[in-house]
């Protein structure tokens, strides 16, 4: 499809990614003793993500989805949750 000469892009995207990107810079922020080297903060992203139900969404580029804010609030307990979670293990035992 070719809209003012510009194609549309579909995107797929993960809303529990973005949202767990999202909360984990604002508790990595407040947490002093875990690793925040690029590893380990991969290494929380990856157990948060596979401990939490994937959200898949099909936008168009630059679409901001509506529902993002609802989804924000039912989730965020959760989304919460597993990542303090991931966060403990790796600062446990850090894989760097
Ligand atoms: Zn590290």
């Amino acid at each position: 499809m070719e809209v003012r000469g510009e194609y549309i892009m579909y995107k797929l995207k993960n809303f529990t990614e973005d949202m767990v990107e999202d909360l984990l810079d604002e508790i990595l922020q407040k947490d002093n003793e875990v690793c925040k080297c690029e590893k380990c903060r991969m290494d929380i992203k990856a157990l948060a993500l596979n401990s939490l139900p994937s959200r898949y969404v099909v936008t168009e580029r630059g679409e901001v989805f509506k529902k993002a804010e609802q989804f924000y609030r039912q989730s965020e307990v959760d989304i919460m949750a597993a990542i303090l979670e991931a966060v403990s293990k790796v600062r446990e035992k850090p894989q760097h």
